[in-house]
């Protein structure tokens, strides 16, 4: 622990005492009922929903969400991109606003937890600080993103960089993106107005289920996320020569495939041998002409890597790019790699941040570790206008975009309490 956040810790020591007291901690038994309640919006019969962004189950699901902002003493608006803003004012004027929020669109046959919980946990904040009569420093926004899981449209429009072809994107629920912000009261044609700068938004801190079972395993209550893991992608191509499969001996062969194959146990290999937490993974694969009686003669697969580091990411492609060079030599089959433009940067959390919520769940009696997402959240685009924070709950299981989601309410209302001290903490001034 070093100077900074010793200050910090003393700092905000008073009110980590006001917030221990359980009358100050979130309640478990309201955020299971609310999200319950939300889960019939879009409710499937396997137990999940299928509340995909702009669907009616989407627009009943925002009506709720808006009923407890209000409930919860907040002022609502609806921005151009549609992310449903609750607002408190703060004690002192001209102070940017601490938010704190996720979304409620789910993956087709996705399940109750997945975006909710951050949501409902950030509304649970704004109501125990209304219940106590607690008036922070800076104002306090509740946000709800619009349909993050096709493509983080709200954060990205907050953000400024939602553009016109982003809106022209068909969603899983048969509009536009550019349609579905229209149809839940946004402005498509002044998508602008949307946007937040730098120094707008004094920290956004996204409260979420892990999606991934280390939490889980490891009996621990809280992730701190050191950020969302940047993806790269390639198309690769490898060239051999289609010949009869009859006829042509096996010393006579360029078969892209068997090269294929080989590159394919070589980007396992690498990925495993580099230490580190990085992936890399073949997921997709066609030989070409594709016929039982030909030697292929062209093979494409995909290549995806993703780390917290761009410079890892590039290590790791760097050995399997030479990996795949004496591959194409020994087997007379050339191997290019083509990079397919979705890369997005890793996005790592505020250094500051993460010192702020370790401290916070240490001072709860909570056991936490720090760790990366390996899945995509509005965050890391926050994450570029403000400094950002993310705490992760368990998953049972690791199981998430499936019914079978599920993380306790006793979890729950850890990582909001944990989000409500770090809420005090930021607001007391840990963050300067
Ligand atoms: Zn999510």
């Amino acid at each position: 622990m070093n100077i900074r956040i010793l200050a910090a810790s003393l700092l905000f020591a008073p009110l980590l005492s006001l917030a221990q007291s359980s009358e100050f901690a979130a309640d478990p038994d309201r955020l299971e009922a609310r999200i319950q309640a939300l889960g019939e919006f879009g409710a499937n019969p396997e137990g999940g929903v299928s509340r995909v962004a702009f669907s009616d189950a989407d627009m009943a699901g925002r009506e709720y969400i808006k009923r407890l902002m209000q409930d919860a003493g907040l002022t609502v608006r609806v921005d151009a991109a549609g992310n449903i803003i609750g607002r408190r004012e703060g004690e002192q004027e001209g102070l940017p606003p601490i938010m704190i929020g996720s979304h409620i669109d789910s993956v087709p046959g996705g399940g109750n937890y997945d975006g909710d919980v951050g949501v409902i946990g950030a509304i649970e904040v704004a109501q125990l600080l209304a219940e106590r009569g607690v008036r922070l420093q800076h104002p306090l926004e509740v946000v709800s993103f619009t349909d993050e899981e096709g493509g983080l449209t709200g954060s990205r429009a907050m953000i400024g960089k939602l553009t016109p072809a982003g809106m022209e994107v068909m969603t899983h629920s048969g509009m536009t993106v550019r349609e579905g912000i229209r149809r839940v009261g946004g402005d498509p044609d002044r998508i602008v107005q949307a946007a937040r700068r730098p120094g707008d938004i004094a920290a956004f801190v996204e409260l979420h289920i892990e999606q991934g079972a280390f939490l889980h395993d490891e009996d621990i209550d809280i992730g701190v996320v050191e950020g969302i893991v940047g993806i790269r992608w390639w198309d690769v191509t490898i060239n051999g020569l289609a010949n009869h499969a009859g006829t042509t001996p096996m010393d006579k062969r360029q078969d892209a495939m068997v090269s294929a194959a080989e590159l394919v146990l070589a980007v396992n290999r690498v990925a495993r041998e580099i230490p580190g937490r990085h992936v890399a993974t073949v997921g997709r694969i066609q030989a070409l002409p594709g016929a039982p009686n030909v030697i292929p003669g062209e093979v494409v697969l995909s290549l995806e890597i993703r780390d917290l580091e761009a410079e890892k990411m590039q290590q790791v492609f760097d050995r399997i790019s030479a990996e795949a060079a004496g591959i194409a030599a020994e087997r007379s089959t050339p191997i290019e790699f083509h990079e397919v433009d979705v890369a997005s940067p890793p996005a790592p959390t505020d250094l500051q941040m993460r010192r702020i919520i370790s401290a916070v769940s240490e001072e709860l009696g909570l056991s936490f570790k720090l760790m990366p997402s390996g899945a995509g959240h509005d965050a890391q685009d926050m994450a570029t206008i403000a400094p950002t924070g993310m705490i992760f709950v368990p998953s049972v299981d690791g199981i998430s975009h499936s019914p079978r989601e599920f993380t306790s309410p006793a979890d729950m209302a850890n990582g909001a309490t944990v989000l409500l001290n770090t809420v005090l903490a930021i607001d007391g001034g840990a963050l300067e």
